[in-house]
């Protein structure tokens, strides 16, 4: 559903911006201005989606149980806390550690036999 409503809003505004193009140049212009002023509304907006997100998740880990698996048991480990049903790690503001990714880089490097 979210993705249609996006389609839908970015297919409205590019009529919008192609109708504006011929018939009042300024008003293009002006869509693009504001396009990238309205960059730091977005961040604003994901930092309170991400501060949200994580005292949810303080709250569940608090209350025994994990906010990825929705089970647990939780059991903390010094501040953070570590799931013992699906293993994931979470900090202690309640944000979720991901593990560490092997980088390309290493499978590279040649080992000698
Ligand atoms: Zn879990």
């Amino acid at each position: 559903m979210y993705a249609f409503a996006a389609f839908g809003a970015y297919a409205l505004a590019f009529v919008v911006a192609f109708v504006c193009v011929f018939t009042f140049p300024l008003g293009a212009l002006a869509l693009v201005v504001l396009g990238v002023l309205s960059l730091a509304f977005v961040a604003l907006g994901r930092d309170a989606l991400q501060a949200m997100e994580r005292w949810m998740s303080r709250r569940w880990l608090r209350s025994g149980r994990c906010p990825q698996c929705r089970m647990g048991p939780v059991h903390p480990r010094g501040p953070a806390w570590a799931c013992r049903g699906c293993g994931a790690d979470f900090a202690a503001d309640g944000s979720q550690e991901l593990p560490e990714e092997p980088s390309e880089d290493a499978s590279l490097v040649a080992v000698p036999d």
